[in-house]
């Protein structure tokens, strides 16, 4: 890139503003997957809409690629350059909630605040923002909007989405739209808000955001239900939702998952079982035991060897921990981790797991399943070594079978993660080449020299009718 150029955005962001050496950049090759991008040529720290709006002038008029930064928690693949000259805007200076209106039951936050900081502030008056995903400790509301990000609670809240009523996004030349608003009904023309959601990076960058929040919850309580058979945890899932019962969160893990836990931070699950699913009703207190005896007898009628409920907070929270420390535990224990996130309609939910159970045996992959099991969202986890050119084809054709088998239930390649690089390559699989014309259409007049984030998402290969 012309030393002007780079000139020319360190003085936007002052002094303190920016990395430019090989050994501060390298860290920016990578977010959380096994896959490793380009060294890009600069990382940038702006502390304000404007400044990430001159950087954008800039790489606008040099048609310079720009990927926005939050925590680099995505696990699709979503962050990693593809271009050794892209410039990174790193929004984690951008971190102020700037208002809690308990009134309105709004916040309006910068991109960078982290999620776990936000739902801490929010609970402090009362109020709930209920997007949680495991990440919430490092993620930020800007990578959470970007991706759609969702969490074990999205069985009963959704994912981000739902929360988001306006947005400020600076657009590829530098124009800095404003959309949406504190109202939480909005018919008024196109909801441009709710496009950039799930655009993971592709049509701006996100500065601000204004979120709805809820009354939090008045009480709530968690519980085990312990399963000698995968297959029956996973046909209890469906049997809940068909009742018409909409627990907080029913999570799903497997024996695997349970050994690997335990092995690094030992939550007490049962050894010997097959499966567990951890059960989270939330609501007034005087409804919540009836609630869950209705979820333990139909467990119970559907193979649970036993169920247990959490005594107290902490007790839940140490269940809670082990179930959020699964992705972690997974890099521990292996050299590379696969993680898919198909998303089923729920009454197939139970029809994905044993068909993932056969495809890992199969193709002999080391598999572990975990899953957001209220909402239909699996997380089927390969654990592997890929410098082994077998086991990486092994891998490969796994994952893709499964993505295909989601698609062919019905289902999508993504409930939360995003597409990235990882499974760009089944978009036209699901969605078929009129949407990804459609897509295409609005990236091209939102990026026409498409240099926000290039490469994600989908191929261009896949789009012929353009
Ligand atoms: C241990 C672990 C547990 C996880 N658990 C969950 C879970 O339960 N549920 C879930 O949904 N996900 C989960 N994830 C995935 C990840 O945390 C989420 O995708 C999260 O939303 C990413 O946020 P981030 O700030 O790290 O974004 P990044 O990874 O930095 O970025 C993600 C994408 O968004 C873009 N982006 C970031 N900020 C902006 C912005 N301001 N404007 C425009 N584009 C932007 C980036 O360019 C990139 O394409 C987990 C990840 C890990 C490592």
């Amino acid at each position: 890139m012309d030393v002007q150029y780079l000139d020319k955005l360190k003085e936007i962001v002052g002094e303190d503003g920016y990395f430019e050496e090989y050994e501060d950049l390298l860290c920016y090759s990578y977010d959380a997957t096994y896959l490793k991008g380009k060294v890009p040529s600069i990382a940038l720290y702006p502390t304000s809409t404007e400044q990430v709006s001159e950087i954008m002038k800039i790489a606008y008029e040099e048609a310079i690629p720009v990927i926005a930064r939050g925590a680099g928690t995505n696990i699709a693949g979503s962050f990693i350059p593809l271009d050794r000259n892209a410039i990174i805007v790193d929004l984690k200076r951008m971190n102020k909630i700037i208002e809690i209106d308990a009134e309105n039951l709004t916040a309006t936050v910068e991109a960078g605040v982290v999620t776990l900081d936000l739902m801490t502030a929010v609970e402090k008056v009362g109020l709930f923002y209920p997007p949680d995903p495991s990440s919430q400790k490092v993620s930020t509301i800007g990578g959470n909007v970007a991706v759609n990000a969702g969490g074990p609670r999205g069985a009963k809240y959704g994912n981000t989405l739902a929360y988001v009523l306006g947005l400020e996004v600076v657009l590829a030349d530098g124009r800095i739209l404003n959309t949406g608003s504190k109202c939480i009904k909005q018919s008024s023309g196109y909801n441009l808000a709710k496009l950039f959601v799930g655009t993971e990076g592709t049509l701006g960058i996100i500065t601000k955001a204004i979120l709805k929040l809820i009354p939090k919850p008045e009480s709530k309580k968690t519980m085990v239900a312990i399963f000698d058979k995968l297959l029956d945890a996973s046909q209890a899932v469906s049997n809940v939702i068909a009742k018409g019962i909409v627990p907080t969160t029913l999570e799903l893990m497997d024996d695997k998952m349970i050994a690997l836990v335990d092995q690094f931070k030992p939550t007490g699950f049962p050894k010997d079982a097959e499966a567990v699913l951890i059960i989270e009703v939330d609501g007034p207190a005087s409804i919540l035991d009836g609630q869950l005896e209705e979820i333990k007898q139909i467990c119970m009628e559907t193979g649970a060897r036993a169920t247990k409920i959490a005594k107290d907070a902490e007790e839940a929270e140490k269940i809670w921990e082990g179930r959020r420390s699964s992705y972690g535990v997974f890099t521990r224990a292996s050299q590379n981790v696969l993680t898919e996130d198909i998303t089923v309609p729920r009454t197939k939910f139970p029809v994905l797991v044993k068909k993932i159970k056969e495809i890992g045996e199969k193709y002999n992959v080391n598999l572990c399943v975990v899953a957001h099991a209220g909402d239909g969202n699996t997380h089927p986890a390969i654990l592997a070594d890929l410098r082994d050119e077998g086991e990486k084809e092994r891998v490969e054709k796994a994952l893709e079978e499964m993505a295909l088998e989601g698609i062919r239930l019905g289902g999508t390649l993504s409930g939360e993660h995003g597409i990235g690089v990882v499974k760009k390559d089944f978009m036209l699989a699901e969605h078929g080449e009129v949407s990804l014309a459609v897509m295409e259409s609005i990236k091209n007049v939102l990026d026409p020299k498409g240099i926000l984030n290039p490469g994600k998402v989908w191929n261009k290969s896949d789009i012929t009718n353009s």
